[in-house]
């Protein structure tokens, strides 16, 4: 399956970080788990299928199967959703049908103070535990008989997280560009696993999300780069609710993001997440809200021509 037309191109990581000057976070801890994700899991995206095909009873038990393997290999949330030719980058493809969509939460303790070099660990650290839990999916699927593609959550997918994320029935798109999950808030990321394999699908949800982003500015207010809009804009596409998305200003964003480790600012402060006070089994002690550290903004910076810019496309219900 081709990407449509007006699918968006991949987010050029790199071209942001060059055209920046390079990448200026430089966290010993975080330098080892992308070299992990890099040089240790990339190389095992691929592997043998067994001859023979498992068959399920129907499609209904193979997701059920499925979603439970996913919950046994660290997975916290897990949906399943039809492939789309919206949900491809552009200039990619994609030969299966569907994508098992696994999300994993990230730990609200280390993002007490943003920005911070703990939150920073955490955010590549949860891409490296997600790692493990798509590529040891794919291993596991592969010997039931099934092809299937790995999308890891570091990115350079062929699949956008995000539509993805939200015809899965994680959430909805929050006012900071995140998928807000109504019992993980937004501290969570996502990859996934393409496969053919007959499945019951998940559907997008309303839970009054999207509409409480409209009176709430939470996370406006504590971005430090002042890259989060007050209103919704008619320019960036459309959420799978029907609504025009918020449109985070990313030529502000990356330049901060870049240089104060990875941010993250907004989503500890978003009202939806279920803070580790009520629920940090192992006692460690944490404050009610963040510290939310302003640096001084880097310049704005945005090279990238508009047709070339990283919307999501709508995403239909
Ligand atoms: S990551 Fe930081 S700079 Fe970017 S939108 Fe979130 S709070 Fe703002
Ligand atoms: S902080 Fe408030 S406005 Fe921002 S995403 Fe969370 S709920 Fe929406």
């Amino acid at each position: 399956m081709k990407a449509s037309k007006n699918a968006p191109p991949a987010f050029s990581w790199q071209a942001w970080y060059d055209g920046l000057g390079g990448r200026s976070i430089n966290i010993p801890e975080v330098e080892a788990i992308l070299h992990k994700i890099y040089h240790e899991q990339f190389p095992q995206f691929e592997g043998a299928i067994a001859s023979q095909k498992i068959e399920f009873e129907s499609p209904k038990a193979a997701a059920k199967h499925i979603k439970e393997k996913a919950k046994e290999l660290n997975a916290d949330i897990v949906g399943i959703c039809k492939i789309e030719p919206s949900d491809i980058y552009r200039g990619r493809s994609i030969s299966e049908k569907y994508a098992i969509a696994v999300g994993a939460r990230m730990k609200y303790r280390h993002f007490q103070t943003v920005p911070s070099e703990a939150s920073a660990i955490e955010c590549v650290r949860i891409y490296h535990q997600l790692g493990e839990t798509v590529i040891t999916l794919a291993k596991y699927i592969r010997s039931l008989g099934y092809s299937c593609e790995i999308e890891h959550p570091i990115g350079d997918s062929n699949l956008l997280h995000i539509p993805i994320g939200l015809k899965a029935g994680f959430g909805e798109l929050g006012r900071h560009g995140s998928i807000i999950h109504p019992k993980l808030g937004p501290l969570f990321r996502m990859g996934s696993v393409a496969t053919s394999i007959p499945m019951d699908i998940d559907h997008p949800i309303d839970a009054g999300i999207a509409a409480f982003c409209d009176i709430c500015r939470a996370c406006r207010k504590y971005c430090p780069a002042k890259a989060i809009p007050d209103e919704r804009s008619k320019e960036g596409g459309k959420d799978h609710l029907g609504n025009d998305r918020y449109l985070v200003d990313t030529g502000k964003c990356f330049p901060y993001f870049k240089k104060y480790n990875y941010c993250s600012a907004c989503l500890p402060v978003c009202v939806y997440n279920h803070k580790e006070w009520a629920r940090d089994f192992d006692g460690f002690k944490t404050k009610k809200f963040p510290e939310v550290i302003f640096e001084e903004p880097p310049s704005p910076f945005d090279e990238v021509p508009k047709e070339e810019k990283h919307f999501y496309p709508k995403v239909k219900r």
